[in-house]
């Protein structure tokens, strides 16, 4: 009998443990940034905005991204985060700016069963906004292609203060 009693506390120990848990990942992935959908739609573009709110793609190799080269940060369209750098940039081949990595914690996952296969899609962790697809067959050691709109990105370069947001958009 102390057996079962000790096995039912062991167990609603270890459900609290999940409980906490789970709430931990959705407050990481949903996003801090709420916005409603005018206030998005007055923010971006309607291209961006088809892309960022509405899981959409830009088609391949029309991106002004996918043959940027120069060295700074790429950060999310739609809220300024850091979420990627150019070290880790690299030229897949697939018309999209790909990237071997992302800044840690700045970049969400979410499984995408849409058109019928499995992906994984990537968000912007800090406003939900769409970026692109993960892959596992990167050609680096980390093994991942960040796979990336280049609508939903902005670029600081390297050197130039990533704190005045905002004002070189022309
Ligand atoms: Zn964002």
């Amino acid at each position: 009998m102390k057996n079962i009693v000790s096995i039912c506390l062991i167990m609603s120990l270890a459900l609290m443990g999940c409980a906490q848990d789970v709430a931990t990942i959705e407050k990481a992935t949903t996003g801090s940034m709420s916005k409603t959908e005018d206030e998005w739609r007055a923010l971006l573009t309607p291209e961006q905005y088809q892309v960022l709110r509405q899981k959409g793609t830009e088609k391949p190799y029309t991106g002004k991204f996918d043959k940027h080269t120069a060295a700074g940060s790429y950060t999310c369209v739609g809220c300024g985060e850091v979420l990627f750098t150019s070290q880790d940039k690299y030229d897949a081949g697939c018309g999209w700016p790909s990237f071997s990595d992302a800044e840690e914690g700045k970049v969400a996952t979410e499984k995408d069963v849409s058109l019928g296969i499995a992906r994984t899609e990537i968000l912007c962790s800090n406003c939900g906004g769409h970026l692109g697809h993960v892959f596992d067959d990167g050609p680096t050691e980390t093994r991942q292609r960040y796979c990336v709109n280049s609508l939903s990105l902005d670029f600081t370069p390297e050197g130039e203060g990533d704190t005045n947001d905002g004002e070189e958009k022309k």
